[in-house]
């Protein structure tokens, strides 16, 4: 491409010289480093202290290739934490496979669209495979499919605008409509009920924190009372976020069903073991549901950002979510698969191309025995912090999070705590909350993390 630049002459910019030769070299150096080596676990900086750094980056005749990568590489890098250290056990990380980010930086070079089955064919044979696998550890059936969405967040309300299309089919009628879910479910359930502009009938679990089939039907049964009041979709969380908890799946569903709602699975972070033989005992049920989403981003180590979404049957997400517009007929003639038919998106990278590669190259054998180790990994911290004589277990972990509290200790001790476990370059570990009290919890997704961080981390507590 020629652009004519200021001074008048033209320049080139899509043009391989041999600056960008240089600055290849560089990049891909960089970029194998950081993916053979440890990788620092770093930390955040202000923007003041950035900028007196770096300064303005964007200038009118720009830094240069080399000098660009290099603002990166030696500042701004260095000032974001790495999800992938062994030892960042905060939130849910992040632990994509070296196959999984090698092919990251292929289809970062390979300009794929993949919004429709005309242009991104291949991608998304390949994306569709990926999520074929998950649907079949949870047991739907051949017809179901959907599509990688942004994240967890996305997913859950694209799936939510879909129940209550099925809803407004059933009951037309009704002028209150609510999302039945755990009080214990995740925030973005809460976020999609107010994009929606629909009401959250939030239910206390009464089984330690586990949301069951009695829970829901006394809770639902409540609300419909109310004339012209109805819930067009139930949610269970399979993995809760912050503890790990994993709703009783069948119950909740079997009490969706009887009611004809939508029975909807959050699975952003626990569903990935349903690829793990010692616990897909605990999701007995899911293969109720009418939709599921699980985030391969978090542990089933691919890079950000994919949220599988699948739903049992794709056409009715097909007939909310298909954007029509006379420029986008020539999508709809072929009557093939269009991603952006299923979620709320129309164009999108190929993100689910990561985690197929990564699936394909290494077999699916390889995600069992990674999803074990982190398992036992955390069983194994579980177990370290029953023997510790300060701390104390909150509950058994079911899946991978181990939350814990420390005698004595104040919310402000846990926080200098975690400040200085990140100053001094330990571990990544931010405090929590459970029924209004500090906790501290570890996420292991990390098929790097062993018990010596493990151990590390707790001869500070
Ligand atoms: C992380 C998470 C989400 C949100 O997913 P994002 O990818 O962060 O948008 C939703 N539900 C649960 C249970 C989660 O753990």
């Amino acid at each position: 491409m020629n652009i004519l630049s200021q001074s008048g002459t033209l320049c080139r910019m899509h043009e391989f010289t041999s600056e960008l030769e240089v600055l290849a070299n560089k990049a891909l150096a960089y970029s194998l480093a950081r993916l053979k080596d440890d990788p620092p676990l770093d930390g955040p900086r202000s923007e003041e202290d950035l900028f007196a750094e770096v300064g303005e980056t964007i200038t009118s005749k720009g830094l240069g290739g080399v000098e660009a990568l290099a603002v990166f590489t030696d500042v701004l890098a260095r000032a974001c934490i790495s999800t992938d250290h062994p030892r960042n056990l905060a939130y849910i990380p992040s632990a994509p496979s070296e196959h999984a980010n090698l092919f990251d930086l292929v289809v970062g070079a390979s300009a794929l669209y993949g919004g429709s089955w005309q242009e991104g064919a291949g991608a998304v044979f390949a994306e569709n495979q990926a999520l074929r696998w998950i649907a079949d550890l949870a047991g739907l059936p051949s017809s179901a499919g959907g599509v990688f969405a942004q994240g967890g967040t996305v997913g859950n309300l694209s799936a939510l605008v879909v129940a209550r299309a099925e809803g407004r089919k059933r009951w037309p009628k009704t002028t209150r409509w609510a999302i039945a879910c755990s009080a214990e479910a995740h925030s973005s359930i809460a976020s999609a009920a107010q994009v929606m502009d629909v009401d959250l009938l939030l239910i206390e679990p009464t089984n330690n924190g586990k949301l069951t089939g009695a829970d829901v039907a006394r809770g639902i049964d409540d609300f419909h009372k109310e004339k012209s009041a109805r819930v067009f979709a139930v949610v269970a969380t399979a993995g809760t976020t912050n503890l790990g908890i994993i709703d009783d799946l069948k119950s909740v569903g079997i009490e969706a069903k009887k009611r004809d709602l939508w029975f909807h699975a959050d699975g952003a972070y626990g569903l990935a073991a349903l690829c793990a033989p010692s616990v897909r005992e605990k999701f007995a049920g899911i293969e109720l549901v009418d939709s599921l989403i699980v985030d391969p981003h978090k542990w089933l180590f691919a890079p950000f950002d994919a949220c599988a979404l699948i739903y049992r049957n794709p056409e009715l997400a097909k007939e909310v979510h298909t954007q029509s517009a006379s420029y986008l007929d020539a999508l709809q003639e072929s009557g093939s698969w269009n991603p952006s038919d299923y979620a709320i998106n129309l164009t999108r990278r190929t993100r689910g191309l990561p985690f197929w590669f990564s699936l394909a190259a290494n077999g699916t054998d390889a995600y069992s025995a990674a999803m074990e180790q982190t398992l036992e990994i955390a069983q194994v911290a579980a177990q370290k912090i029953r023997e510790h004589p300060r701390l104390e277990l909150l509950l058994d972990p079911e899946l991978s999070v181990v939350a814990f509290t420390k005698a004595g200790w104040e919310k402000s001790d846990y926080k200098k705590w975690s400040d200085a476990l990140l100053a001094d370059q330990i571990g990544f570990i931010p405090t929590s909350s459970h029924k209004g009290q500090p906790i501290l919890r570890f996420a292991i997704v990390n098929p790097w993390t062993k018990v010596s961080d493990i151990e590390e981390i707790l001869d500070t507590l």
